[in-house]
C-alpha cells in the first residue's frame, strides 16, 4: 500500500468550468461575480441572511472578534481544545479567554461547567464544533438568552451538519467557517462569516476590506485587515456547495465503515455516533488510546506511519500553550479531559478522497497495532 495522506480533497464537479469562467473573464479579484454567488448559497444553505466572504477560517474568526468590539477586559468564554485560530484576536485585543474543558466523549465543550465561568465581565461565548458532532447547543442559547452573552459559533468543521434539524452555523449571533482543503468543502484557502444582523455584517465586510469608507477611499476612521476573498476561491466555492450533500454522505460512509471494523477494539475510544440532537459526519475520525495502552498518541502515531498511515494529532489545549505560558497567561490552569485528549488523541485517514479498499487496510494494521 502507498503512503495514505490523512486527507484527499475532491474536485470533481463544476470546479473546472468555473475556474475557466475567471480565466475567461478576467475576472480574478474579490470584485468578482462568483463571490456574492458563493456568499448567498452559503448563507441560504445556513438560513443566515448575510455572507462574508474572506481569506481563511482564520481571518473570518478574528473579523468576529473585533466587528463585536470585544476589546480590554472583556471575558470570552471558548473550549481550551480547539485551534490556536480562535484566540488570537481575542489575546491580540487585550480580551481574556476563559476556559472550559471538553466532554470525554462528545470532545465538545463540557456544557455544564459554563455557567460557573460567567462574571460581570463576560461578553460572548464562543462555541466551536470539534471533529463533526456538534456542541449541545440548546443549554448554551439558554446560557446566552439568560446572561445576554453573545454567541460566537465556529462551524469551521460542520459544513451540511445539523443541530436537531437546523444548520450548524445558524445558532451563532456571529458565526464563521473555514474551506481549507481538509473541509468539507474546500476553497484552497477560504472562510466566511455569517449573521442575521445588519449593522455587524456591514462592519464585518467593512473589517475585511481595510475599512476604507465608502465616500472617501484612502480615509481611515477603523483600521481593518485585507482579508478579501478572490473570484478564483469563490468559483471554487461555489462549485464545492454543490457537492455538500454528496461529499456528506461519503464522509457518514467512511466514518460508519471505520466504525464497523474498529468496534470490537477494547482498547480504542472511538468518535460517538450519534447524539440526540445529531448523527456524526466525521469531519475526521479521531482515535483515543484507552489506559490499557501504555505508550501515547504520538507513539501510535510513528507506528502507523511506518505502515504508511498518515495520521494527526488531536488539538493541543490553549491553556498549555508555550505562547500564553511563556508570558504568564493560563500558568496554573488544568482541564484534565482535554490534556489526556491532547496526549492520547490523534485521527486517522479521513479525507473524501479516501477509498474503501483503504479504509480496509488502515483499520487492519490498527487493529494488529493496538491488540
Ligand atoms: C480549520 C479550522 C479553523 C481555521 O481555519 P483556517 O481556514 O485554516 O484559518 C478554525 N476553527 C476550526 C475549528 C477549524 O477546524
Amino acid at each position: 500500500m502507498n503512503f495514505i495522506p490523512v486527507n484527499t480533497p475532491a474536485l470533481d464537479g463544476n470546479e473546472k468550468k468555473y475556474l475557466n469562467e475567471c480565466v475567461e473573464t478576467g475576472w480574478i479579484s474579490s470584485e468578482g461575480p462568483f463571490i456574492k454567488k458563493f456568499e448567498d448559497a452559503l448563507a441560504t444553505a445556513v438560513n443566515r441572511k448575510y455572507g462574508i466572504a474572506v481569506a481563511n477560517g482564520t481571518a473570518a474568526i478574528d473579523i468576529a472578534i473585533e466587528a463585536l468590539g470585544i476589546s480590554k477586559g472583556d471575558e470570552v468564554i471558548m473550549p481550551t481544545f480547539t485551534i490556536i485560530s480562535c484566540i488570537t484576536q481575542i489575546v491580540r485585543a487585550g480580551a481574556k479567554a476563559v476556559f472550559v474543558d471538553s466532554a470525554p466523549l462528545t470532545w465538545n465543550m463540557d456544557v455544564a461547567q459554563i455557567e460557573a465561568k460567567i462574571t460581570s465581565r463576560t461578553k460572548a461565548i464562543m462555541v466551536v464544533h470539534i471533529y463533526g458532532l456538534p456542541a449541545d447547543m440548546a443549554p448554551i442559547i439558554l446560557l446566552a438568552n439568560k446572561y445576554n452573552l453573545t454567541v460566537i459559533e465556529d462551524a469551521a468543521e460542520m459544513h451540511g451538519q445539523t443541530y436537531n434539524g437546523a444548520p450548524c452555523g445558524s445558532f451563532g449571533d456571529i458565526s464563521t467557517f473555514s474551506f481549507y482543503p481538509n473541509k468539507h468543502i474546500t476553497t484552497g484557502e477560504g472562510g466566511m462569516i455569517l449573521t442575521n444582523n445588519e449593522v455587524l455584517a456591514e462592519k464585518c465586510k467593512s473589517l475585511r476590506n481595510l475599512c476604507f469608507m465608502p465616500h472617501k477611499r484612502f480615509v481611515h476612521e477603523h483600521l481593518g485587515w485585507n482579508y478579501r476573498m478572490t473570484n478564483l476561491q469563490a468559483a471554487l466555492g461555489v462549485a464545492q456547495l454543490e457537492n455538500l450533500e454528496k461529499h456528506i454522505i461519503r464522509k457518514r460512509e467512511i466514518g460508519n465503515l471505520y466504525q464497523s471494523l474498529l468496534h470490537q477494539n477494547k482498547h480504542l475510544q472511538l468518535p460517538v455516533a450519534y447524539t440526540d440532537y445529531a448523527t456524526n459526519i466525521y469531519w475526521v475520525f479521531g482515535l483515543v488510546l484507552r489506559d490499557s495502552i501504555s505508550y501515547n498518541a504520538e507513539e501510535a502515531m510513528r507506528k502507523l506511519a511506518a505502515k504508511n498511515i498518515g495520521t494527526r494529532p488531536f488539538f493541543y489545549p490553549m491553556h498549555k500553550q508555550p505562547v500564553f505560558n511563556n508570558s504568564g497567561l493560563y500558568l496554573n490552569e488544568h482541564y484534565p479531559v482535554a490534556e489526556n485528549l491532547a496526549e492520547r488523541g490523534f485521527y486517522l485517514p479521513s479525507g473524501i478522497g479516501l477509498t474503501d479498499d483503504e479504509i480496509h487496510y488502515i483499520a487492519e494494521q490498527v487493529n494488529q497495532i493496538f491488540n
